[in-house]
């Protein structure tokens, strides 16, 4: 068969190849643990399901307009308000194919051949694939452990070239759920603002933030300079709406209307229905994301805890989503001499499946999802631990 030479230089996702494994390996019979997956374990909240079933019982099954219903541009912009004090406008918001259409079809509209995008590292995998695909090159920034995996206005400026176009920002992150204060933003934003750097703020997990860390958005940066930077956001990890895709973005009308023209031209609409779903979760209320919140925060200590005690193993404390993301390097040996070799092994001895943080970009680490029941995850980890110190 043959296929255009733009995929060759594409990776599948690892994220997905990972739990395809575990579920083979569950299919033959064998109990193996998901510590692989980004989603909540949580179902989607009944209202959101309510608003869906009354949308297909109205008959609300026809195409939508291209950038999303009237009433759910408004309710994300609402939600930006009631958040972060900021309403963007209707035409400033295009609802999107989960959280990962907007980030596509914005690498689309924003790139031209050979443009430079940064993306620090450790990143979410699909960043440097979606930047290649669109045309552009991407370029890896390195952080440091210590550093909790944040990056500096200092590395971002020694990686700028005549070349770079946009920055990734994305907090809380993942793979390493750690998150940037709101000073370290303005201060990257000022150089990126300075230097004509276009910034794509990935605010995914912007629900799932454990105190002392703060939700922080980029949305007040997008206000002073709407031709600067585009947020995204969606409703896959806030309201345990993985399967449902919706995502949205908020850019300048001039760049929501050359996102519209992508999707016009390929996806279309989002789904009808999920889009009144979509309404019900965001004008609804919000304690369900604050019932995950406790939850995912109990288990990240939980999970801090068994991980800490294995010895020469460093993990920052994150302060959102759900990931660990620790580096285990000092437990490499010849058997296993990285990341791949040492998730093969822990998803065969341990019968748990991990994702290897080369995937993310940095094969010194691991990633563990703890979005799973407290007993599974304790199982899971101890587990793990055998393998790791056997
Ligand atoms: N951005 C990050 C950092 C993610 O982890 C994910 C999903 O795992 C997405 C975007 C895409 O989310 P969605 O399911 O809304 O496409």
């Amino acid at each position: 068969m043959r296929i255009s030479l733009k995929l060759s230089r594409i990776k599948p996702s690892a994220t997905l190849a990972m739990n395809a494994k575990a579920q083979e390996l569950k299919s033959q019979g064998k109990a193996v643990i998901s510590l692989a997956v980004g989603e909540p374990d949580f179902p989607t909240p009944a209202h959101v399901k309510d608003a869906a079933k009354a949308a297909l019982d109205a008959d609300f099954t026809r195409y939508t307009p291209v950038p999303g219903i009237p009433e759910l541009r408004d309710a994300v912009g609402g939600y930006f308000g009631r958040f972060y004090g900021v309403t963007p406008p209707r035409e400033a918001v295009i609802v999107t194919n989960g959280g990962k259409q907007a980030l596509y079809n914005l690498f689309t509209a924003l790139l031209n051949p050979g443009e430079e995008v940064l993306i620090p590292a450790p990143y979410w995998v699909s960043y440097p694939d979606m930047a290649l695909l669109a045309g552009g090159v991407p370029i890896a920034v390195p952080t440091e452990i210590e550093n909790d995996f944040l990056v500096t206005v200092e590395a971002l400026d020694k990686a700028r070239t005549p070349g770079t176009r946009i920055l990734v920002l994305n907090s809380p992150s993942n793979p390493t759920g750690c998150c940037y204060s709101k000073a370290q933003l303005d201060a990257i934003m000022e150089w990126a603002i300075s230097r004509k750097v276009f910034v794509i703020s990935d605010e995914i997990y912007d629900q799932l933030v454990y105190p002392p860390a703060e939700a922080v958005s980029l949305i007040g940066w997008w206000e002073k300079h709407p031709d600067g930077l585009a947020v995204v956001n969606g409703l896959a990890k806030s309201f345990a709406m993985t399967g449902w895709r919706v995502g949205y973005c908020v850019a300048h009308p001039d760049l929501v209307k050359a996102l519209s023209k992508i999707q016009g031209q390929s996806t279309s609409s989002v789904c009808s229905i999920a889009q009144k779903g979509a309404v019900a979760a965001l004008t609804g209320g919000f304690e369900y994301a604050r019932m995950m919140r406790e939850n995912f925060l109990r288990r990240r200590d939980l999970a801090m805890e068994i991980v800490s005690s294995w010895p020469g193993v460093k993990c920052p404390n994150p302060g959102g989503a759900f990931y660990l993301f620790p580096d285990v390097s000092a437990l490499y040996n010849a058997k296993t001499p990285d990341s791949s070799t040492l998730c093969q092994r822990i998803l065969e001895e341990a019968l748990v499946a991990l994702v290897p943080g080369v995937a993310f970009g940095d094969d010194r680490c691991i990633r563990f999802s703890y979005a799973v029941d407290d007993d599974t995850l304790t199982k899971a980890l101890t587990a793990v631990g055998r393998v790791l110190l056997s």
